[in-house]
C-alpha cells in the first residue's frame, strides 16, 4: 500500500435486510473508491449483541452482490487489516481502551445501572442537560483496586477534555466546531467486554487506514465522539461526508410501513439491479437538473461528493419504476428471454425439458410485450395467458351481461372462421383478415370483436396486441378458450 491508497468503507450493523438507505451508503462509497482507484472495505458491526442476527449478514452480503457491488476486503474476501467483523476484534479494542487507562485519557467506572438510570431521571426532572457526574474519577488506586478483587463489575469511559473545540468539515453539511465540554465522558468499553459503537467504529476507521467516511447523517452528531478517540490516540481524521436522510413521499423518515425497503424485496418484486442502482444514486446525488438515466460506468465518472444535496431526498416509487422499464427495454433480448426462462421453470418446474419451446415463443412474445412492463414479476404475470389456461374471473364471465351484443353470435363465428385457417398459415395477417371479416359479416365495429376475443382468450379487457397474441397462443389453444369461455356464459 502507498501512503496515498483512499480507502473507503461500508459498515453495516446486521440486524436485518439491506435497506434502502443502507445501500445507498455502500453504493456511494463504492461508486468513489471506484471513481478514485480507491479500495472499499466491507466491514461488519456485530458487536451490538441484542440485535445482532447472524443470518442477516449472509442477507446483506447476497444483495450486495446482486447489485453488483464488490468489495476488496472484507469478511469472507480477507485483507491485511482484519479481521473484518468487529465480533472478532474484541482484543483490540481492549488493547486501545487499556492504553487510554494508562495514559490517563480514560477511567473505569463502577456505578450501576441503576444508579445511573435515577441521576439521570433526576436532572431530566429539573430539567437538566444529563451528563456523568464523574463520580468514578475520584477513586483512588486503592479504591480502584479493591473493588476489582472483590469482582466488582466495571465499564471503562472516556475522559473527555474540558473546553476543547472539536472541528471538521464535512463535504455535504460544512463547517462544524462543537465544544467538548457538552460530551460526558461517554462509555467505551462495556462491564460485558463490548465496545460501544463510536469507539469500535473510531478504532476500526484508524487501524484499517480508513481515508474517508461516507454515511447517513443520523452519524453526524456522533462526529465529535469519534474525532476524541482519534485525537486521544493521535490518529488523523479521515474525510467526512455525511448523506441527507431518505423520506417517504409523506414527508416521514421512509420505514417499512411505506411499503418495500430491503433491496430484498425490490429483488423479489422484479427490479434489475442495475434500475436499483441508477435510482439509489439519484438520491441525494444529481449531476444536472436533468439527466435521470446513468449507466454504472457514467456514474463511476460523474460522481462527486461535492454534489452530494444537503437536502432530505423523497423516495419516489414511480421514478424507479421508470427506470426499471428503462433498464428491462435495454436488456438485450437474449438476457431477457433468459431471466423469464428462468422465472417460468421456477414456478413450474415441468417447463425445464421445454427450453427451446419457451425460447421459440419468448422470441415472439418479448418484442409485442416489453414496451408495457415495468418489473420482471410485472413480466411474469402478463407470461402467465400466453402458457396457461384461463380461469375466468366473474367479472370476464359477466363482462357483457349489460352490453347489447350478441356476444355467442360473435364467439361462434370466431370459431369457424379462426379453424378455416390452416395450420401452417395460422398467422398474424390471416387472423386480422378473418376477424375483419366477421366484423363485416356481423356490421359490427372490429372493435367489439377484438373486445369479445380478449376477454375470451385472455380473460381481460386489456391484452398484448390482439393478432399478434392470438398468433402465440396458437390455434388448439385459441380455439379451445373460445368454446370455453362460450361455454363459461351459457
Ligand atoms: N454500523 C453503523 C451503522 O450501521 C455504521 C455507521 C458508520 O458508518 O460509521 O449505522
Amino acid at each position: 500500500m502507498t501512503e496515498k491508497e483512499i480507502r473507503l468503507r461500508f459498515a453495516p450493523s446486521p440486524t436485518g435486510y439491506l435497506h434502502i438507505g443502507s445501500a445507498r451508503t455502500a453504493f456511494f462509497n463504492w461508486l468513489y473508491a471506484k471513481k478514485v482507484g480507491g479500495k472499499f472495505i466491507l466491514r461488519i458491526e456485530d458487536t451490538d449483541v441484542e440485535r445482532h442476527r447472524e443470518d442477516t449478514i449472509s442477507i446483506i452480503l447476497d444483495s450486495m452482490k446482486w447489485l453488483g457491488m464488490d468489495w476488496d476486503e472484507g469478511p469472507d474476501t480477507g485483507g491485511n487489516y482484519g479481521p473484518y467483523r468487529q465480533s472478532e476484534r474484541l482484543d483490540l479494542y481492549k488493547k486501545y481502551a487499556q492504553k487510554l487507562l494508562d495514559e490517563g485519557k480514560a477511567y473505569r467506572c463502577f456505578c450501576s445501572q441503576e444508579q445511573l438510570k435515577k441521576n439521570r431521571e433526576e436532572a431530566l426532572k429539573v430539567n437538566e442537560f444529563y451528563k456523568y457526574d464523574r463520580k468514578c474519577l475520584s477513586l483512588t488506586q486503592e479504591e480502584i483496586s479493591r473493588k476489582i478483587k472483590s469482582g466488582e463489575k466495571f465499564s471503562i469511559r472516556l475522559l473527555v477534555p474540558r473546553e476543547k473545540i472539536l472541528s471538521f468539515s464535512d463535504n455535504v453539511y460544512g463547517n462544524f466546531e462543537v465544544n467538548s465540554s457538552n460530551i460526558e465522558d461517554y462509555i467505551i468499553l462495556r462491564s460485558n467486554g463490548m465496545p460501544t459503537y463510536n469507539f469500535s467504529v473510531a478504532i476500526d476507521d484508524c487501524l484499517m487506514k480508513i481515508t474517508h467516511v461516507i454515511r447517513g447523517e443520523d452519524h453526524l452528531s456522533n462526529t465529535p465522539k469519534q474525532l476524541l478517540i482519534y485525537d486521544a490516540l493521535n490518529f488523523g481524521h479521515p474525510d467526512f461526508t455525511h448523506l441527507p436522510m431518505i423520506l417517504a413521499s409523506d414527508g416521514h423518515k421512509l420505514s417499512k410501513r411505506h411499503g418495500s425497503i430491503s433491496i430484498e424485496s425490490y429483488r423479489e418484486e422484479g427490479f434489475l439491479p442495475e434500475a436499483v442502482l441508477n435510482y439509489i444514486a439519484l438520491l441525494g446525488w444529481s449531476y444536472d437538473e436533468k439527466t435521470t438515466i446513468f449507466s454504472v460506468k457514467e456514474m463511476v465518472e460523474k460522481f462527486d461528493l461535492k454534489s452530494i444535496n444537503k437536502k432530505a431526498s423523497k423516495f419516489d416509487y414511480e421514478k424507479l419504476l421508470y427506470l426499471n422499464g428503462h433498464y428491462i427495454r435495454e436488456l438485450k433480448e437474449d438476457s431477457l428471454e433468459e431471466i423469464l426462462i428462468n422465472k417460468l421453470i421456477k414456478k413450474n418446474d415441468n417447463l425445464k425439458d421445454k427450453v427451446n419451446f419457451l425460447k421459440e415463443k419468448l422470441a415472439k412474445i418479448i418484442p409485442i410485450t416489453r414496451e408495457r412492463v415495468k418489473t420482471i414479476s410485472g413480466y411474469e404475470k402478463i407470461l402467465v395467458p400466453f402458457f396457461n389456461e384461463i380461469n375466468y374471473s366473474d367479472d370476464a364471465k359477466n363482462y357483457f351481461t349489460k352490453k347489447e351484443i350478441n356476444i355467442k353470435e360473435i364467439l361462434k363465428s370466431s370459431v369457424k372462421s379462426l379453424e378455416n385457417i390452416d395450420n401452417n398459415s395460422f398467422n398474424t395477417e390471416n387472423i386480422e383478415k378473418e376477424l375483419r371479416g366477421i366484423a363485416a359479416k356481423l356490421q359490427l365495429n372490429l372493435k367489439i370483436i377484438a373486445e369479445v376475443l380478449r376477454i375470451a382468450i385472455w380473460g381481460e379487457p386489456v391484452s398484448p396486441p390482439l393478432f399478434e397474441t392470438i398468433e402465440i397462443i396458437g390455434k388448439k389453444a385459441t380455439l379451445y378458450r373460445l368454446k370455453n369461455y362460450l361455454k363459461s356464459i351459457a
